[in-house]
């Protein structure tokens, strides 16, 4: 009989790839599969803030990465007829995650993780190994063993399911995008919200965007006509007509996904660590996800070196893996609740809008939390910024 790898990873988005790179380069065995054919579109506004880059440079990735990204310089910010811009403080980029997300994965193959094309389906958790039951795209099934598994599988993460993981969510709103053609918007990210639904333009470079909606569940349950329009009615609406997207043309090409909402009990149990949006989904607007990814999958390829050094350390691992995670995550949420409260509620808008006009220093730490330079965070301190502002 083969010898199980040590590590198999479900799902090789920027948590898996980059938790088998770190695991490959340790001189670990590594499957890392993914449903998948790479490279791979992904529904995503491609913000890559500088967490994220620090990651990827921590990596040795971002070198590479940097000629095909799109510099950003900063935010414009609608909603309630109010308008609110601010340069981004430290570098940031958007960059197509099927370029971002095919080469970690490839950097994670050439250091030795061996790649699966199929679907995890089954899990059988044992003493000392687990067994994993995929599908090829053929629909056949075949079996993995592994010391471990990372369960890397995104937001709807069969993993999280299969192990009971899984927390129920009354989310509704979802989310669809694509690339449009016809916006130019320099080096500019542009955000435009309502109450609970938004657009947001990310520059692609030329006269291309990033275009996503977030909407309502019962806004997409239409026709591909009738959802065109809406499309158009809903971008005219919420940019006062600044930026009507032509929804015939995007209701052509657009991914989808949702509900946009994944939360599970805790990120670790017996010989499985979940990682990335599978251990815990952030709501997207601020844009914290792929940060979140790549920070979580160096804490889980550091749990999963741990765990397989010493026989009796996988305990101890995964309890200093879920505090880590669980608390970034918590971070990052709390984040993203400020910024949906101020651009959200209209009373809170006006009030955050005149005091940027006021006290622009004000602002200076959320932007630095919103851009993903860590060592300026600490969520104390961000809730203090966000009561000066709404004072
Ligand atoms: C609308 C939207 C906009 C966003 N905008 C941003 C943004 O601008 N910036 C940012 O940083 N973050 C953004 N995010 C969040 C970001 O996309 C995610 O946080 C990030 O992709 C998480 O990476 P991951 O590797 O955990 O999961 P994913 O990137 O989702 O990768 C999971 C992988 O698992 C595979 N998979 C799924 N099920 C199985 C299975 N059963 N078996 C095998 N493989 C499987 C999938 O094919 C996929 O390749 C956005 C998210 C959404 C929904």
């Amino acid at each position: 009989m083969t010898r199980p790898f040590d590590v198999a990873i479900a799902g090789a988005g920027p948590a898996g790839a980059a938790c088998a790179l770190r695991l490959a380069r340790a001189g670990f065995s590594v499957a890392l599969i993914d449903q998948r054919e790479f490279p791979r579109e992904k529904l995503c506004g491609e913000y890559v803030n500088l967490g994220a880059i620090r990651e990827l440079q921590d990596l040795q990735l971002a070198a590479n990465l940097r000629p095909r990204a799109h510099p950003l310089e900063g935010m414009r910010l609608y909603a309630h007829g109010e308008t609110a811009a601010f340069k981004l403080p430290s570098e940031a980029w958007s960059l197509s995650r099927a370029v971002l997300d095919a080469d970690v994965r490839d950097a994670a193959i050439a250091a030795g993780a061996h790649p699966l094309t199929g679907r995890v389906r089954q899990l059988r958790v044992g003493a000392s190994e687990i067994e994993i039951e995929w599908h090829d795209p053929a629909g056949d099934a075949h079996t993995l063993r592994a010391r471990y598994l990372a369960g890397a599988d995104g937001m709807h993460s069969a993993v999280a399911r299969l192990c009971n993981l899984t927390v129920s969510e009354t989310e509704r709103r979802f989310a669809l995008g694509a690339h449009y053609r016809g916006v130019k918007l320099d080096r500019w990210i542009e955000m435009y919200a309502s109450a609970h639904e938004y657009l947001a333009l990310n520059p692609m470079g030329g006269e291309s965007a990033n275009a996503v909606f977030v909407l309502q569940k019962d806004r997409l349950a239409r026709s591909r006509t009738a959802l065109g329009q809406e499309l158009g009615v809903f971008s005219r609406h919420v940019s006062s007509g600044r930026r009507p997207i032509d929804g015939a043309a995007f209701a052509n090409s657009y991914q989808a996904t949702g509900p946009l909402a994944h939360r599970t009990a805790h990120p670790a149990m017996k010989r499985v660590l979940l990682v990335g949006d599978a251990a815990a989904f952030v709501d997207p607007f601020t844009g914290q996800g792929v940060f979140l990814a790549l920070a979580g999958a160096r804490d889980a390829a550091a749990a999963f070196a741990r765990a397989l050094g010493h026989a009796h350390a996988e305990h101890a691992a995964w309890r200093d893996y879920a505090a880590a995670v669980m608390e970034r995550v918590a971070e990052r949420r709390r984040i993203a609740a400020m910024m949906k409260l101020m651009l959200g509620v209209r009373f809170a808008t006006r009030r955050a809008a005149a005091a940027m006009r006021k006290r622009p220093g004000d602002f200076t730490f959320l932007i630095e939390a919103v851009s993903g330079n860590a060592a300026a965070y600490n969520s104390l301190e961000l809730a203090t910024a966000v009561g000066k502002v709404l004072r």
